[in-house]
């Protein structure tokens, strides 16, 4: 099995059989003496694994956080979707707006091609020497 000095980190691969629970080894690189966890690897494992559900109830902690996240997210969609609708409106406004320019600046054009038009423009007083 492998076995790490807790001082120095230095790795030993012990034959399982010169292994025994309980027994000293003293690490060759600094000569620190402490007993390696063997027969209860098993246990450790177990203990791992119960560590992992009290980690997961450390994560349903966060969970509010998590969920303020979320209503902070949800805050701003609706202030997107208002700005969305803000821009179209702002946007068939420009439109109209323009639409009111060119038909003012094309007034001639367009009388000359629509005549009708030209009653329209002199109910709007845009017809001037008549
Ligand atoms: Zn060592």
């Amino acid at each position: 099995m492998h076995i790490v000095c807790p001082s120095c980190a230095a790795m030993y691969d012990v034959p399982d059989r010169q292994m025994k629970v309980g027994r000293k080894v003293r690490c060759a690189g600094c000569q620190n003496q402490w007993v390696p966890v063997i027969a209860s690897l098993d246990i450790a494992e177990v203990e791992a694994e119960e560590a992992v559900p009290a980690a997961a109830h450390g994560e349903m902690a966060s969970l509010p956080g998590m969920t303020a996240m979320d209503r902070l997210a949800a805050h701003q969609v609706v202030p997107k979707r208002n700005m969305v609708l803000l821009a179209a409106w702002a946007g068939s406004g420009v439109a109209v707006m323009l639409l009111v320019l060119a038909a003012y600046g094309w007034r001639a054009d367009l009388m000359s091609a629509w005549p009708p038009s030209v009653r329209l423009y002199a109910a709007l007083g845009l017809v001037g020497g008549h």
